[in-house]
Protein backbone atom coordinates (compact mmCIF):
# COMPACT_ATOMS: atom_id res chain seq x y z
CA UNK A 1 0.00 0.00 0.00
CA UNK A 2 2.60 2.51 0.84
CA UNK A 3 4.40 1.83 -2.96
CA UNK A 4 1.10 2.58 -4.11
CA UNK A 5 0.55 6.01 -2.37
CA UNK A 6 4.21 6.94 -3.11
CA UNK A 7 2.83 6.84 -6.82
CA UNK A 8 1.18 9.75 -6.13
CA UNK A 9 3.53 12.24 -4.55
CA UNK A 10 3.47 14.25 -7.89
CA UNK A 11 0.13 14.05 -9.08
CA UNK A 12 -3.25 15.59 -8.68
CA UNK A 13 -6.00 15.12 -6.00
CA UNK A 14 -8.92 13.69 -8.02
CA UNK A 15 -11.87 12.15 -7.78
CA UNK A 16 -12.24 8.38 -10.03
CA UNK A 17 -14.65 10.18 -12.45
CA UNK A 18 -12.31 13.13 -12.65
CA UNK A 19 -13.16 16.47 -10.33
CA UNK A 20 -10.47 17.73 -8.62
CA UNK A 21 -10.37 18.49 -4.89
CA UNK A 22 -6.94 19.80 -3.25
CA UNK A 23 -4.75 18.12 -0.43
CA UNK A 24 -2.72 20.29 1.27
CA UNK A 25 -0.50 19.78 4.60
CA UNK A 26 -0.86 21.22 8.75
CA UNK A 27 2.05 23.01 9.97
CA UNK A 28 3.49 24.06 13.24
CA UNK A 29 6.96 25.49 11.89
CA UNK A 30 9.19 26.01 8.85
CA UNK A 31 10.89 22.48 10.26
CA UNK A 32 7.69 20.74 9.19
CA UNK A 33 8.12 21.67 5.57
CA UNK A 34 10.70 18.69 4.53
CA UNK A 35 8.03 16.56 5.58
CA UNK A 36 5.30 18.44 3.63
CA UNK A 37 7.59 18.68 -0.04
CA UNK A 38 8.13 14.14 0.70
CA UNK A 39 4.07 13.58 0.93
CA UNK A 40 3.62 16.03 -1.90
CA UNK A 41 1.33 18.61 -0.55
CA UNK A 42 -0.60 20.60 -2.87
CA UNK A 43 -0.16 23.42 -0.28
CA UNK A 44 -0.28 24.38 3.27
CA UNK A 45 -3.97 24.68 4.62
CA UNK A 46 -2.65 25.79 8.40
CA UNK A 47 0.08 27.24 9.63
CA UNK A 48 -0.48 27.10 13.23
CA UNK A 49 2.14 30.23 14.54
CA UNK A 50 1.27 30.21 18.03
CA UNK A 51 4.08 27.65 18.48
CA UNK A 52 6.18 30.30 17.24
CA UNK A 53 5.30 32.01 20.70
CA UNK A 54 5.41 28.81 22.28
CA UNK A 55 8.46 27.68 21.53
CA UNK A 56 10.60 30.69 22.32
CA UNK A 57 11.62 32.18 25.82
CA UNK A 58 10.19 35.90 24.57
CA UNK A 59 7.69 37.59 22.55
CA UNK A 60 9.24 36.75 19.21
CA UNK A 61 10.24 39.87 17.14
CA UNK A 62 8.92 41.12 13.92
CA UNK A 63 12.23 40.04 12.29
CA UNK A 64 12.52 36.67 14.02
CA UNK A 65 8.50 36.36 12.78
CA UNK A 66 9.22 37.22 9.22
CA UNK A 67 12.08 35.28 8.97
CA UNK A 68 10.07 31.93 10.11
CA UNK A 69 6.92 33.45 7.41
CA UNK A 70 9.53 33.86 4.35
CA UNK A 71 11.15 30.54 5.16
CA UNK A 72 7.92 28.45 4.14
CA UNK A 73 6.84 30.92 1.45
CA UNK A 74 9.68 30.30 -0.19
CA UNK A 75 9.97 26.45 0.70
CA UNK A 76 6.51 25.72 -1.02
CA UNK A 77 7.71 27.64 -4.38
CA UNK A 78 4.73 29.46 -5.32
CA UNK A 79 2.10 26.59 -3.67
CA UNK A 80 -0.64 28.74 -0.93
CA UNK A 81 0.46 28.38 2.63
CA UNK A 82 -2.67 29.86 4.96
CA UNK A 83 -1.08 30.96 8.07
CA UNK A 84 -3.55 30.93 10.99
CA UNK A 85 -3.15 34.40 13.24
CA UNK A 86 -1.89 33.09 16.68
CA UNK A 87 -4.07 31.21 18.43
CA UNK A 88 -2.67 31.42 22.21
CA UNK A 89 -4.76 30.66 25.16
CA UNK A 90 -7.98 27.81 25.78
CA UNK A 91 -5.29 25.17 26.70
CA UNK A 92 -1.80 27.09 24.93
CA UNK A 93 -0.31 29.16 27.13
CA UNK A 94 2.96 31.84 26.92
CA UNK A 95 5.74 31.88 29.58
CA UNK A 96 6.52 35.31 29.58
CA UNK A 97 2.20 36.53 28.86
CA UNK A 98 0.75 34.80 32.06
CA UNK A 99 -2.72 35.29 30.74
CA UNK A 100 -5.46 35.20 33.93
CA UNK A 101 -6.38 32.03 35.23
CA UNK A 102 -10.55 31.52 34.03
CA UNK A 103 -13.28 28.98 34.22
CA UNK A 104 -13.58 28.15 31.13
CA UNK A 105 -10.61 28.40 28.89
CA UNK A 106 -11.74 27.54 26.03
CA UNK A 107 -14.34 30.09 26.55
CA UNK A 108 -12.47 32.57 27.53
CA UNK A 109 -9.85 35.18 26.80
CA UNK A 110 -7.91 33.17 23.18
CA UNK A 111 -6.86 33.47 19.88
CA UNK A 112 -8.23 36.37 18.03
CA UNK A 113 -9.69 37.44 21.63
CA UNK A 114 -6.48 38.39 22.35
CA UNK A 115 -5.54 39.77 19.41
CA UNK A 116 -7.57 42.10 18.95
CA UNK A 117 -7.34 43.44 22.61
CA UNK A 118 -3.33 43.22 22.55
CA UNK A 119 -3.34 45.12 19.11
CA UNK A 120 0.61 45.87 19.46
CA UNK A 121 1.12 42.06 19.13
CA UNK A 122 -1.63 41.82 16.35
CA UNK A 123 0.14 44.48 14.44
CA UNK A 124 3.39 42.72 14.61
CA UNK A 125 2.52 39.29 13.55
CA UNK A 126 0.46 41.40 10.46
CA UNK A 127 3.60 43.01 9.97
CA UNK A 128 5.90 40.18 9.54
CA UNK A 129 3.47 38.14 7.44
CA UNK A 130 2.67 41.59 4.86
CA UNK A 131 6.91 41.87 4.39
CA UNK A 132 6.92 37.91 4.06
CA UNK A 133 3.98 37.93 1.62
CA UNK A 134 6.66 39.20 -1.13
CA UNK A 135 8.03 35.63 -0.97
CA UNK A 136 4.99 33.23 -2.05
CA UNK A 137 1.46 32.94 -2.32
CA UNK A 138 0.10 33.78 0.87
CA UNK A 139 -3.47 33.28 2.90
CA UNK A 140 -3.86 34.86 6.34
CA UNK A 141 -7.12 33.57 8.47
CA UNK A 142 -8.38 34.34 11.67
CA UNK A 143 -8.67 32.16 14.14
CA UNK A 144 -12.40 31.67 16.76
CA UNK A 145 -14.24 33.96 14.83
CA UNK A 146 -17.55 34.20 16.14
CA UNK A 147 -19.14 37.58 15.00
CA UNK A 148 -18.79 39.88 11.89
CA UNK A 149 -17.79 42.77 14.00
CA UNK A 150 -14.34 40.54 15.14
CA UNK A 151 -13.64 39.54 11.07
CA UNK A 152 -14.15 43.27 10.40
CA UNK A 153 -12.13 44.92 12.81
CA UNK A 154 -8.92 42.55 12.56
CA UNK A 155 -9.92 42.79 8.59
CA UNK A 156 -9.48 47.20 9.25
CA UNK A 157 -5.90 46.41 11.21
CA UNK A 158 -4.97 44.49 8.48
CA UNK A 159 -5.75 46.83 6.15
CA UNK A 160 -4.00 49.51 7.86
CA UNK A 161 -0.51 47.67 8.52
CA UNK A 162 -0.80 46.76 4.45
CA UNK A 163 -1.32 50.63 3.49
CA UNK A 164 1.33 51.86 6.14
CA UNK A 165 4.29 49.47 4.68
CA UNK A 166 2.93 50.33 0.93
CA UNK A 167 3.66 54.07 1.82
CA UNK A 168 7.00 53.01 3.68
CA UNK A 169 7.94 51.40 0.29
CA UNK A 170 8.06 47.82 1.58
CA UNK A 171 7.17 45.33 -1.46
CA UNK A 172 3.89 43.45 -0.39
CA UNK A 173 2.18 41.35 -2.37
CA UNK A 174 -0.83 41.76 -4.07
CA UNK A 175 -4.36 39.42 -3.79
CA UNK A 176 -3.21 38.21 0.02
CA UNK A 177 -6.80 36.24 0.85
CA UNK A 178 -8.27 37.03 4.16
CA UNK A 179 -9.97 34.42 5.58
CA UNK A 180 -11.66 32.93 8.64
CA UNK A 181 -11.29 29.23 10.84
CA UNK A 182 -15.02 28.10 10.91
CA UNK A 183 -15.00 26.45 14.65
CA UNK A 184 -17.48 28.48 16.84
CA UNK A 185 -21.45 27.34 15.53
CA UNK A 186 -22.53 30.79 15.57
CA UNK A 187 -19.77 31.49 12.51
CA UNK A 188 -21.16 28.32 10.87
CA UNK A 189 -24.80 29.59 11.77
CA UNK A 190 -24.25 33.26 9.67
CA UNK A 191 -21.96 31.60 7.39
CA UNK A 192 -24.15 32.96 4.31
CA UNK A 193 -23.07 36.52 6.35
CA UNK A 194 -19.34 35.89 7.00
CA UNK A 195 -19.53 34.31 3.14
CA UNK A 196 -20.11 37.91 1.02
CA UNK A 197 -17.05 39.21 2.95
CA UNK A 198 -14.08 37.00 3.67
CA UNK A 199 -11.55 35.65 0.78
CA UNK A 200 -12.28 31.99 2.25
CA UNK A 201 -13.10 29.72 5.06
CA UNK A 202 -11.32 26.91 6.77
CA UNK A 203 -13.51 24.97 9.01
CA UNK A 204 -11.69 23.83 12.30
CA UNK A 205 -13.25 20.56 12.93
CA UNK A 206 -12.02 19.96 16.39
CA UNK A 207 -13.11 22.98 17.95
CA UNK A 208 -15.99 22.69 15.76
CA UNK A 209 -17.30 19.18 17.19
CA UNK A 210 -16.00 20.59 20.66
CA UNK A 211 -18.37 23.79 20.91
CA UNK A 212 -21.02 22.12 19.16
CA UNK A 213 -21.41 19.21 21.40
CA UNK A 214 -20.14 21.01 24.24
CA UNK A 215 -17.50 18.47 25.20
CA UNK A 216 -14.33 19.36 26.19
CA UNK A 217 -12.01 17.94 23.83
CA UNK A 218 -8.92 16.94 26.51
CA UNK A 219 -11.34 15.95 28.96
CA UNK A 220 -11.68 11.93 28.73
CA UNK A 221 -14.63 11.79 30.63
CA UNK A 222 -16.88 13.15 27.87
CA UNK A 223 -14.51 12.22 24.78
CA UNK A 224 -17.38 9.40 23.35
CA UNK A 225 -18.73 13.10 23.01
CA UNK A 226 -15.81 13.68 20.39
CA UNK A 227 -18.24 12.98 17.11
CA UNK A 228 -17.30 14.07 13.85
CA UNK A 229 -19.52 12.10 11.84
CA UNK A 230 -22.89 13.13 13.90
CA UNK A 231 -25.06 14.41 11.63
CA UNK A 232 -25.03 17.51 13.80
CA UNK A 233 -21.86 18.17 12.84
CA UNK A 234 -22.38 17.77 9.37
CA UNK A 235 -25.22 19.74 8.85
CA UNK A 236 -22.89 22.32 9.99
CA UNK A 237 -20.67 21.61 7.60
CA UNK A 238 -22.43 21.53 4.77
CA UNK A 239 -24.24 24.69 5.25
CA UNK A 240 -21.11 26.49 5.79
CA UNK A 241 -19.78 25.13 2.41
CA UNK A 242 -23.03 25.63 0.33
CA UNK A 243 -23.14 29.46 1.81
CA UNK A 244 -19.14 30.02 0.94
CA UNK A 245 -20.41 28.13 -2.81
CA UNK A 246 -22.91 30.56 -3.18
CA UNK A 247 -20.64 33.26 -3.04
CA UNK A 248 -17.97 32.01 -5.28
CA UNK A 249 -16.07 31.35 -2.11
CA UNK A 250 -13.11 28.42 -1.35
CA UNK A 251 -13.61 25.75 1.62
CA UNK A 252 -11.04 24.02 3.30
CA UNK A 253 -11.22 21.55 6.53
CA UNK A 254 -7.81 21.68 8.76
CA UNK A 255 -9.03 19.75 11.33
CA UNK A 256 -8.66 16.37 12.10
CA UNK A 257 -11.38 15.83 10.01
CA UNK A 258 -9.31 16.72 6.90
CA UNK A 259 -7.52 13.58 6.80
CA UNK A 260 -9.63 11.08 8.54
CA UNK A 261 -10.55 7.94 5.84
CA UNK A 262 -14.18 7.68 7.51
CA UNK A 263 -14.51 12.09 6.98
CA UNK A 264 -13.06 12.51 3.34
CA UNK A 265 -15.53 10.92 1.61
CA UNK A 266 -18.59 12.45 3.59
CA UNK A 267 -16.16 15.94 3.00
CA UNK A 268 -16.16 15.08 -0.66
CA UNK A 269 -19.62 14.29 -0.96
CA UNK A 270 -20.52 17.86 0.57
CA UNK A 271 -18.46 19.66 -2.11
CA UNK A 272 -15.04 20.54 0.15
CA UNK A 273 -12.47 22.44 -1.74
CA UNK A 274 -9.49 21.85 0.19
CA UNK A 275 -8.56 19.15 2.95
CA UNK A 276 -5.67 19.65 5.28
CA UNK A 277 -3.98 17.58 7.28
CA UNK A 278 -1.05 16.46 8.88
CA UNK A 279 1.28 15.65 6.03
CA UNK A 280 1.89 11.74 6.68
CA UNK A 281 -2.10 11.51 5.87
CA UNK A 282 -1.99 13.01 2.61
CA UNK A 283 -0.74 9.85 0.08
CA UNK A 284 -3.18 8.20 1.80
CA UNK A 285 -6.17 10.53 1.48
CA UNK A 286 -5.23 11.06 -1.84
CA UNK A 287 -5.74 7.47 -2.60
CA UNK A 288 -8.82 6.92 -1.08
CA UNK A 289 -10.32 10.05 -2.89
CA UNK A 290 -9.60 8.70 -6.32
CA UNK A 291 -11.46 5.46 -5.99
CA UNK A 292 -14.32 7.27 -5.50
CA UNK A 293 -16.78 8.65 -7.41
CA UNK A 294 -18.11 12.70 -6.80
CA UNK A 295 -21.58 10.96 -7.54
CA UNK A 296 -21.49 8.25 -4.98
CA UNK A 297 -19.93 10.16 -2.66
CA UNK A 298 -22.75 13.11 -3.16
CA UNK A 299 -25.06 10.09 -2.39
CA UNK A 300 -23.58 9.56 0.81
CA UNK A 301 -23.62 12.64 2.38
CA UNK A 302 -27.36 13.23 1.84
CA UNK A 303 -27.86 9.83 3.19
CA UNK A 304 -25.39 10.52 6.44
CA UNK A 305 -26.88 13.86 6.93
CA UNK A 306 -30.31 12.48 7.57
CA UNK A 307 -29.16 9.67 9.48
CA UNK A 308 -29.50 10.22 13.71
CA UNK A 309 -26.39 9.13 15.38
CA UNK A 310 -22.10 9.01 14.96
CA UNK A 311 -22.15 5.33 13.97
CA UNK A 312 -25.04 4.89 12.38
CA UNK A 313 -22.85 7.38 9.58
CA UNK A 314 -19.75 5.56 10.66
CA UNK A 315 -21.22 2.09 9.86
CA UNK A 316 -22.89 3.80 6.53
CA UNK A 317 -18.85 5.15 5.20
CA UNK A 318 -17.47 1.67 5.79
CA UNK A 319 -20.08 -0.03 4.35
CA UNK A 320 -19.29 2.31 1.08
CA UNK A 321 -16.17 2.11 0.99
CA UNK A 322 -15.54 -1.29 2.11
CA UNK A 323 -13.50 -3.35 -0.52
CA UNK A 324 -12.13 -0.01 -2.14
C1 LIG B 1 -9.38 23.04 14.83
O1 LIG B 1 -9.92 23.54 15.82
O2 LIG B 1 -9.88 22.12 14.16
C2 LIG B 1 -8.06 23.51 14.39
C3 LIG B 1 -7.54 23.14 13.24
O3 LIG B 1 -7.38 24.31 15.25
P1 LIG B 1 -6.59 23.76 16.52
O4 LIG B 1 -6.63 22.26 16.47
O5 LIG B 1 -5.21 24.32 16.40
O6 LIG B 1 -7.40 24.36 17.61
MG1 LIG C 1 -9.12 25.38 16.64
Amino acid sequence: QKAEWAKLKDEKTLSADGVEFMTAANIGTPKDLDGVLENGAEGIGLYRTEFLYMDSAEMPTEDDQFAAYKAVLEGMNGKTVTVRTMDIGGDKDLPYMPLPKEENPFLGYRALRISLDRTEMFRTQLRALLRASAYGKLWIMFPMVATLPEFRAAKEIFEDEKSKLIAAGVEVADGIKLGIMIEIPAAAMLSDKFAKEVDFFSIGSNDLIQYTMAADRGNEKVSYLYQPYNPSILRLIKMTIDNAHKEGKFVAVCGEMGGDPIAVPLLMGLGLDEFSMSATSILQARSLMKKLTTTEVKELALKAIDLETNDEVKALVEATVAGK
